[in-house]
């Protein structure tokens, strides 16, 4: 077994990590890639849970002028979608994969049970969580944050569209400058926008450390998992 410096993670994919070079929906390359990776990472001796978001078909905050609770239900159904998708593609190449969702569904999903997904990765299987946490008002990555203090996951692998957390937008500014570490409490009170502040405070509080890196080079996953020094990490 290679040498492995976490053995339990959340792996957060957003919805427009799923979307490749799209803009909205599924770009089944893309996942049919990260699917590859993760089986790479279960290969090496990593317990591993995901927590998709669904911003690639629909985020509550674009719901103008609906009613927030229904915008953001259809939210958390956006989120099973890319699930399923993303337990297929594994599941084509024999990773054995779980969903468990936070809002219950029982003819497509297991319910969300806590000891059920620890038993999961313990067993080898990759646990795919959807509905985020199951309430409106909330976001996938705080549920990445709930759910890694929940299960016990040594750090939140964030995989986002940029290699790490900058002090202004990289794209719209050529002399933005990347950070390599950052406190919580920098997130929290600079307003980086890597995270909502109810996710940066909860691995605050519980001492998860994230790490923000790119995904569009999926060896990245493997190079962290590693120990190798890529993208931001958050810690305290
Ligand atoms: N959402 C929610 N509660 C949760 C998680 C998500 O209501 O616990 C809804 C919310 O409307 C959010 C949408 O689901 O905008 C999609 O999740 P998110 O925006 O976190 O997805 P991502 O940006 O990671 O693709």
């Amino acid at each position: 077994m290679q040498s492995i410096k976490y053995k339990r993670i959340i792996l957060k994919l957003s919805g427009e990590a799923l979307a490749g070079v799209k803009d909205f929906g599924l770009d089944q390359d893309t996942i049919e890639s990260i699917a590859e990776k993760v089986k790479e990472l279960a290969a090496m001796g990593v317990e591993v849970a995901i927590v998709v978001g669904g911003g690639n078909f629909w985020r509550g905050r674009s719901g103008k002028g609906m009613d927030r609770t229904t915008a953001d239900n259809m939210g958390m159904l956006a989120t099973v979608i890319n699930a399923l998708a993303l337990q297929d593609a594994m599941e084509r190449i024999n990773i054995a994969t779980r969903v468990q969702t936070a809002i219950e569904m029982r003819q497509i999903a297991e319910p969300y049970i806590r000891r059920k997904a620890i038993r999961h990765l313990e067993k080898g299987r990759v646990v795919i969580f959807a509905s985020g946490i199951g309430n409106p008002y909330f976001s996938t990555d705080t549920t990445a944050a709930l759910r890694a203090a929940e299960i016990e996951a040594e750090v939140i692998l964030l995989a986002k569209k940029v290699d790490g957390v900058y002090d202004c937008d990289p794209v719209e500014n050529k002399n933005a400058k990347k950070y390599e570490v950052l406190s919580y409490i920098d997130v929290i009170n600079k307003g980086l926008g890597v995270m909502d502040s109810t996710a940066a405070s909860l691995c605050m509080d519980n001492k998860i450390p994230i790490i923000v890196f790119n995904l569009n080079n999926p060896d990245n996953i493997i190079k962290v998992i590693k120990g190798e020094t890529i993208g931001t990490i958050v810690k305290e």
